[in-house]
C-alpha cells in the first residue's frame, strides 16, 4: 500500500531528542526552539518567528494580537481547515467566507473588496498546497481599508511570492509543522511578525501572560504576570525533532518538488486530452510541492478514482469540505457572494500521496494507475 502521507524523517531527530533529555531541558523555549525560530527568521525576513504548540494556536495568538473582538468580521476563504476560522470564531468573531478561484484554488483577491463591512477588521489569506495569494492586491486592499492581514501560511514553509517568503508579507503569518506538512515536529507551528511592534505582547500571551520572556533575558528581575495569556511554548523535544529537518531544508524541498515535477509532467497530456485538471502555479510564485492535486471532471468521476486508486493500493484523499457548508460555518459565518466555484471545485479535487522519501518506483506507478484509470 502507498500512503498517502509519511511524516517526514531525516535520521538526526532521535540524536537531538536525546541531548534535549540529557541536558535535562525538554520544557519550552530551550536550545532548540531558539535555534527553529533564529532559522525561520533568517530564512523568511521577519522580525520575530516564535513557534508554537500547532498552526491553531499560531492563528489564535494573532487573532489575540490583531485585538479581534465580538461582533468583528473577518474574511477568508470557505475552501479551507477549520483552524482558519476557528481562530477568530473563539474571540466571538464571524467567518465571511469569500470564492476562490479555480486555478489556484486560493481566495479570489477580486471578491474581497465586495465582502467588507464596517465591521470586517481582518483578511486571512490561506495559501492553498503552498502556492500564493495574490498578495499584492490583498495588501494594498487592506492598506486602503485599514484591515490586518494575517497569513494562514500553513502549508507554505519556503514558499515565495515575487521574492518574498510565504508567511512573511503579511502583518502576521502562520506556519504548521503538524506530522502532515513538509517539515514536521510531530503537533506544532509558528507564529511570524514581520515588524516588531507586536513582539512583545506576543511573548507575554504565548507564556501564559507572563512577562516570563524578559525575565530569562535579565530584563525584569522577576516575572509576573502581565496580561492574559494562555500556553502556547511546544516541548524543546518536538523543537529538536524540527531542527533535525530544517537542517535539512533544502533537501527536503528538492525531493518533494522533483515528485512533483514527475507528477505534473507526466500528467500533462491527460489534462491536454482534456480529462483532468492539474494545479496552476502563477507567475511569480514559487511554490514548495506540499501537494500534488488532480481535479476529475465532478464529484461522481473523482469518487470513481479514489476507488480506483485504493484497489490498485494507492491512497488518494480528497480535500476540505467547503466550511461554509458545515454545521460550525453556518452558525459562525457566511458567505458572501456568489459560490461560483468553492464547491464545485472543491468537490472534483483529489490529493495524490507525496511525501518525502516517495519513491520515483512509486510515483512512476501512481502515474501509471491514473493513466489507467483514464485509458490514456
Ligand atoms: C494544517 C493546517 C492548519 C492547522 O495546522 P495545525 O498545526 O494542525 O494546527 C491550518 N490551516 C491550514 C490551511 C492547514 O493546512
Amino acid at each position: 500500500m502507498i500512503n498517502f502521507n509519511v511524516p517526514p524523517y531525516t535520521g538526526h531527530e532521535l540524536e537531538y531528542i536525546k541531548e534535549c533529555v540529557e541536558a535535562q531541558k525538554i520544557c519550552g523555549d530551550g536550545k532548540f526552539t531558539k535555534k527553529c525560530n533564529a532559522w525561520l527568521e533568517e530564512k523568511t525576513g521577519v522580525s520575530k518567528c516564535l513557534l508554537t504548540t500547532s498552526c491553531t494556536h499560531a492563528t489564535e495568538m494573532a487573532a489575540l494580537l490583531a485585538d479581534i473582538k465580538e461582533g468583528d468580521e473577518v474574511i477568508m476563504p470557505s475552501y479551507t481547515f477549520v483552524s482558519t476560522a476557528d481562530a477568530f470564531v473563539l474571540r466571538g468573531a464571524k467567518a465571511v467566507f469569500v470564492d476562490i478561484r479555480p486555478d489556484t484554488m486560493n481566495i479570489d483577491e477580486r471578491k474581497i473588496e465586495a465582502a467588507i463591512t464596517s465591521k470586517t477588521r481582518a483578511i486571512v489569506p490561506v495559501h492553498y498546497a503552498g502556492v500564493g495569494c495574490e498578495m499584492d492586491t490583498i495588501m494594498d486592499i487592506a492598506e486602503r481599508k485599514g484591515l490586518v492581514v494575517i497569513e494562514d501560511a500553513a502549508q507554505g514553509i519556503m514558499s515565495t511570492y515575487k521574492g518574498k517568503a510565504l508567511g512573511a508579507i503579511g502583518d502576521m503569518g502562520c506556519f504548521s509543522f503538524h506530522e502532515t506538512k513538509n517539515y514536521s515536529m510531530g503537533e506544532g507551528g509558528a507564529l511570524l511578525m514581520r515588524d516588531s511592534k507586536y513582539v512583545e505582547e506576543a511573548e507575554i500571551i504565548r507564556e501564559k501572560g507572563t512577562d516570563r520572556s524578559r525575565f530569562f533575558r535579565g530584563q525584569v528581575d522577576k516575572y509576573t504576570w502581565v496580561n492574559y495569556g494562555s500556553s502556547y511554548l511546544p516541548s524543546d523535544m518536538n523543537a529538536a525533532y524540527l531542527y533535525a529537518q530544517l537542517e535539512m531544508a533544502d533537501e527536503i524541498n528538492d525531493a518533494r518538488k522533483k515528485i512533483w515535477n514527475t507528477y505534473y509532467r507526466e500528467l500533462k497530456p491527460l489534462e491536454e486530452a482534456g480529462l483532468i485538471t492539474l494545479p496552476t502555479i502563477p507567475e511569480g510564485c514559487v511554490h514548495n510541492a506540499h501537494m500534488f492535486y488532480i481535479k476529475a471532471k465532478d464529484f461522481e468521476e473523482r469518487t470513481k478514482l479514489i476507488s480506483f486508486l485504493k484497489a490498485n493500493d494507492i491512497l488518494s484523499v480528497f480535500h476540505y469540505i467547503p466550511l461554509h457548508s458545515s454545521p460550525a460555518g453556518i452558525k459562525f459565518g457566511r458567505f458572501e457572494g456568489e459560490d461560483e466555484y468553492t464547491t464545485r471545485e472543491s468537490e472534483r479535487l483529489t490529493r495524490l500521496p507525496l511525501y518525502y522519501g516517495l519513491t520515483e518506483e512509486q510515483n512512476m506507478y501512481i502515474i501509471g494507475k491514473v493513466k489507467e484509470f483514464y485509458k490514456c
